[in-house]
């Protein structure tokens, strides 16, 4: 009996294997679930006439998505190009993102619908309906009232994945104040320099919070980080994990006792289109981050339109995008982005293994989680865990996936179809970046996917593959992703430096934006990111892209991740070349491989390969304030 049970055992394994073999062979490509296609809210012939208006008409495009928003005041102009690159969209428009995402449904039946469901990493869970965002936020931008700060002030947010940042967000938002969130996990350091560049008046924080079993006393980094933050007159505190803290200095101050004593009533704000929403430091992968500036008006209706279409978001969904606010993923699609859609977003406090690797099947399972949005280092990790885990959940909810922060490679994108999605949902590949705010490189449901590809620019996006003069590169040749033409959600500038911010974007590509990363357009017109143009390996003449080699490396099966650097010798070593040769051909040649229990990554899990080079060849590591470990 026993050694039948191994065989059948065997069997399946064997089964499963070649399904996932034949997912994976060449050229295999994804059709659109008829289900998905049939309740898009872009039907497939709309699909081919938006991108014809985005190309023919970028502002009609445009000007049609920012209809469906609300507007103090229609805008004049829906893209004025007279002081490029400094595009200014719906100029003469006035409006305010807060009014969007809050105060327009309170006014709806969604007054009473669950706006967050919050889960504790002990488990514990939260709701809050839109009214009570609403009158959350519309306290806090009381409480910002009181305490002097006036519109264009800006404002510290060093908060984790708790409710109470969807409150403060917004509330700087109702008041005009510029928002600046800080990473939860960043150090004082970190932390001090962001609060110093931006000048904040304000820093709002929390006591602690639960991460992997222990509390984060979050307080204590702030106190450290205001032993030099000379501009911050007052720092408000949420109560939240109950540790003890200390809180004798007079700038600090409790965020229940200011919010106690404050009104639900505020008159949002009526704000120009291009006023400032946030400022928001890069990741730090390539370099020193660079504090990008987002708007009001643009902004929402590029994260909006974008929110649409690709995760196809209905009202009566709940998404969970497991990313952090601290980064824009979690500005525009925890926060702001599911919130003026109306539906309900998904906050977890917590680490993604505790207390076991399928803390984050359970969640789904817990809330019927419709769309999952999670970036290729997670996936990576979970998968490292064994299919076992989401097998022991509940998951028939999900309807779509979607990743984002680096390529992602073709194993992890079909695990992720399988074993999460179990074969019924298409895995949106998201590019886009801190600068973009919204998804530039995208599909939505009603696409043919390949994995490992992010498809096609998104309709009224006019990204690019160039040479270094800006011609267009020939079907599976590397070159640099450029965006042609402005788009809403772009940054308005970097903060206290609009040179820098032509000298990096548009100075180097004549008439249009260098966004860094190199990629290949296939013969279809698909677009395969192949990681930074800081990062690109010259072969014998081939330009040739970290993830290209990283994704042969990781899928030999005993290999879980992996990071390529290029160094200037000419030695070929032998390890392990054998694997890559057979994937990519004689091309690449390996000249080490150092095996490694961690690769540096930044703390939005990107693989930091500047470090690995600088290391390898003894230059300076440069700034490593985002660095994880
Ligand atoms: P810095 O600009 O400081 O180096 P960063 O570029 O890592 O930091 P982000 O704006 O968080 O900061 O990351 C954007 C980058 O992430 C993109 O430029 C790209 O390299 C990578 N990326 C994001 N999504 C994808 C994706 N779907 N496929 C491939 N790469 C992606
Ligand atoms: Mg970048």
């Amino acid at each position: 009996m026993e050694a039948l049970a191994m065989e059948t055992d065997k069997e399946k394994v064997e089964a499963e294997k070649e399904t996932t073999e034949a997912l994976l062979a060449e050229g295999r490509v994804f059709r659109p679930l008829p289900q998905l296609v049939v309740d898009a809210n872009l039907d497939p012939n709309d699909y081919e006439d938006a991108l014809k208006q985005g190309r023919s008409d970028l502002e009609a495009f445009w000007g049609e998505a920012a209809q469906e928003l609300h507007w103090f005041k229609q805008w004049n102009t829906v893209l004025d190009r007279s002081d490029a690159p400094f595009f200014k969209w719906f100029a003469g428009g006035k409006t305010n993102i807060a009014y969007n995402a809050l105060d327009c449904h309170v006014k709806t039946h969604r007054k009473n619908k669950v706006a967050i469901i919050f889960e504790g990493e002990s488990g514990a869970r939260e709701r809050m309906t839109y009214y009570d965002l609403y009158r959350a936020a519309n306290k806090f931008a009381n409480v910002l009232k009181s305490l002097g700060i006036k519109k264009g002030d800006r404002v510290a947010i060093y908060l984790p994945n708790i409710p109470e940042i969807a409150v403060v967000m917004p509330g700087c938002a109702k008041i005009g104040a510029v928002h600046s969130v800080v990473y939860g996990g960043f150090s004082a350091l970190a932390l001090r320099e962001r609060i110093n560049h931006a000048e904040a008046r304000l820093v709002v924080t929390v006591d602690g919070f639960h991460r992997n079993g222990k509390v984060v006393k979050l307080k204590e980094v702030v106190d450290e980080a205001m032993t030099a933050s000379p501009t911050v007159e007052t720092v408000v505190v949420v109560q939240r994990s109950g540790v003890e803290i200390d809180m004798s200095d007079g700038r600090y101050l409790w965020f229940h006792d200011l919010m106690d004593g404050e009104p639900a009533q505020f008159e949002t704000v009526e704000m120009d289109a291009n006023d400032p929403l946030y400022i928001l430091y890069t990741s730090g992968t390539t370099g020193k981050p660079k504090g990008v500036v987002h708007c009001h008006g643009g902004y929402m209706v590029g994260i909006n339109r974008t929110l649409k279409w690709v995760f196809d978001i209905k009202e009566t969904d709940i998404f969970w995008c497991a990313a952090d606010p601290g980064w824009v993923t979690g500005h525009s699609y925890i926060v702001y982005g599911p919130l003026i859609a109306g539906t309900t977003t998904v906050m977890y406090e917590g680490h993604p293994l505790f207390p076991g690797p399928d803390r984050m099947w359970q969640i789904i399972e817990k809330y019927g989680i419709n769309i999952l949005y999670t970036a290729p280092t997670t996936i990576r990790m979970l998968m490292r865990f064994g299919s076992q885990h989401p097998k022991k959940h509940d998951l028939s909810t999900l309807r779509l996936l979607g990743t984002v922060g680096e390529p992602i490679n073709p194993e992890a994108w079909v695990w992720y179809y399988e074993n999460i999605g179990n074969q019924n949902c298409p895995v949106m590949d998201t590019w886009w970046q801190t600068e973009t705010g919204m998804f530039m490189v995208a599909p939505t449901p009603c696409n043919v996917l390949k994995p490992g590809s992010a498809f096609k620019p998104f309709p009224g996006v006019h990204v690019d593959v160039v040479d270094a003069n800006g011609e267009p590169v020939d079907p599976g040749k590397g070159g640099h992703v450029v965006v042609r033409e402005p788009w809403p959600a772009m940054l308005t500038t970097l903060y206290k430096d609009p040179e820098k911010y032509k000298e990096v974007y548009w100075s180097k590509i004549p008439g249009a934006y260098l966004a860094g990363d190199i990629a290949t357009k296939d013969k279809d017109g698909y677009f395969w990111f192949q990681g930074r143009s800081d990062d690109v390996l010259k072969i014998a003449g081939h330009r040739i892209g970290t993830a290209e080699v990283e994704s042969a490396l990781v899928s030999h099966k005993h290999v879980a991740e992996a990071a390529c650097i290029g160094v200037p010798d000419k030695v070929r070593g032998e390890v392990a070349k054998a694997h890559v040769r057979k994937v990519l051909g004689p091309v690449v040649v390996i000249r080490g491989i150092t095996f490694q229990d961690k690769l540096p990554k930044t703390r939005s899990g990107k693989i930091m390969r500047r470090v690995l080079k600088a290391r390898e060849l003894g230059l300076k590591e440069g700034d490593l304030s985002t660095l994880e470990d």
